[in-house]
């Protein structure tokens, strides 16, 4: 007889190997990867220590493990990632949606557009949050890259809103050409090459480069967003931008300069600046 470990045995070694890896969350790491190999909730994993776990899914297991060791992110591993209480498919194609996203989905929700531009849609995450939220709203994504448009049509389709969010491939605003919203939101790449070194290894070996980073200029794509924007909006229409840390008073100076009223910096729930909005128009 083969000796079989338990579930206690093995989250004690999975800790171990993801310690060693420098993993930020080891515990909480090996133990969500243990209750998707068994398919069951991580508190099955707590009133079960004892029980034994079969070959087959202890192989699942370690293999999954040994990838987390090499610090792929965990929801490239599960194939799924949690974003404003919604679960989307991720891949390797997508950014993994960051929780300090949540703040620039709500700006959007909170100003009830009946249409809604998102650019640089990634894994949908924000476009399909907001037409969940908004059932009458209209929303146009657009991405750069075909195979993260792939990903965001299906998590449009998995949450039931395929017919009001409309997925466009092109640089940009440029799939936009004629069309105004009430909201143009983006979360562009904002990681200067010269920061890329000090971003976390899921993130700098595992995660799309051009998703992230932007060459010499962090700030390229805000740029470009406060100067063309405008072609976009309805009259009181409003310009949403996810910032980097530090990034949002610079932000704001670009909306100012290029005509926006209101100007304004929202914050996450660390409290950094991280949304910057501003209103198109006469008053
Ligand atoms: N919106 C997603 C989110 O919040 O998780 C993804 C944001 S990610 C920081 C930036 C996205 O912009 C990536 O999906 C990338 O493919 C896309 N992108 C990069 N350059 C672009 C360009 N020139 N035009 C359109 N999209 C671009
Ligand atoms: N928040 C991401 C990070 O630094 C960057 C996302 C972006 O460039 N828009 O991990």
């Amino acid at each position: 007889m083969p000796d079989t470990a338990t579930i206690a045995q093995l989250i004690a070694e999975g800790v171990r190997r993801l310690q060693g890896a420098g993993v930020d969350t080891p515990r909480l790491d090996a133990e969500i990867l243990l209750a998707d190999a068994l398919g069951v909730s991580r508190a099955y994993l707590f009133a079960h220590p004892e029980e034994e776990v079969d070959e087959a899914t202890e192989r699942e297991w370690r293999c999954r493990l040994e990838r987390r060791h090499r610090r792929e992110p965990l929801a490239y591993i599960l194939g799924r990632a949690e974003f404003y209480g919604l679960e989307f498919t991720v891949t390797p194609e997508v950014l993994v949606p960051r929780p300090e996203t949540e703040v620039l989905v709500e700006t959007v929700i909170a100003a009830e557009p009946a249409t809604v531009a998102d650019i640089g849609t990634g894994s949908g995450c924000i476009a399909v949050a907001v037409a969940v939220n908004l059932p009458q709203t209209q929303v146009w994504a657009t991405d750069i890259s075909e195979s993260a448009l792939r990903i965001a049509l299906e998590n449009a389709r998995r949450h039931g809103v395929a017919q009001c969010v409309h997925f466009l491939q092109g640089d940009l605003l440029q799939p936009l050409a004629g069309m105004r919203f009430d909201v143009v939101a983006s979360n562009p790449p904002y990681v200067a090459e010269s920061e890329r070194l000090m971003l976390q290894p899921e993130v700098r070996d595992w995660e799309p480069a051009h998703a992230l980073l932007t060459g010499d200029d962090p700030l390229q794509f805000h740029r470009q967003l406060a100067a063309e924007s405008h072609f976009h909006l309805r009259e009181g229409g409003w310009l949403m931008l996810e910032v980097g840390m530090g990034q949002a008073e610079a932000v704001a100076g670009l909306l100012e300069q290029a005509g926006y009223r209101q100007v304004r910096i929202l914050n996450d729930l660390a409290g950094i600046g991280r949304v910057v909005v501003g209103r198109y128009g006469q008053r």
